[in-house]
């Protein structure tokens, strides 16, 4: 798949013919996960609104689903077109949001739309019983405190 890291304008006549599919995200590298600590920030991130995570050819990816500020919702054009950032200026429409079948053409490895999913997956990383740890130590906080009262 093409890396949805980078944005176009509409040099092409695809592009005139497109909503700007490619100006209605933000897809960002992220570091590989190692340890819980790193699953935790992911599932962290997912309780956001709008955010996804996926696993692409071995690279992780946080994607912002926003629409970018500069996309117009007329004409579909880029109201900057001339001094838009470079991320933009290199992206090509080969093989982009238009031109692929759809989106299970990009065949994650990985995706994650909700944090639930991520927590599924976490409970296959860690063993199944890693919340029930965690509920447990705050439950024993709160008897804790109890006593001290
Ligand atoms: S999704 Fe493809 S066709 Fe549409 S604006 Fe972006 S590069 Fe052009
Ligand atoms: S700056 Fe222009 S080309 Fe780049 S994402 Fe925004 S609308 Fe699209």
């Amino acid at each position: 798949m093409s890396k949805k890291v980078q944005k176009t304008g509409y040099k092409k006549n695809l592009c005139r013919k497109c909503t700007g599919l490619c100006c209605r995200y933000a897809a960002l590298p992220i570091e590989t996960p190692e340890d819980w600590d790193d699953y935790d920030d992911i599932r962290w991130y997912l309780y956001h609104e709008n955010i996804e995570v996926f696993l692409d050819e071995g690279d992780w990816y946080i994607n912002i689903k926003n629409k970018c500020i500069n996309l117009s919702e007329t004409d579909y054009k880029c109201q900057i077109y001339d001094i838009r950032p470079r991320i933009c200026r290199g992206y090509s429409d080969d093989n982009c949001d238009l031109t692929s079948d759809d989106d299970s053409s990009y065949e994650y490895e990985l995706h994650f739309t909700s944090p639930g999913q991520m927590e599924e997956y976490m409970k296959i990383k860690f063993g199944p019983k890693v919340f029930d740890k965690l509920e447990k130590k705050k439950k024993k906080k709160k008897k804790k405190k109890k006593k001290k009262k």
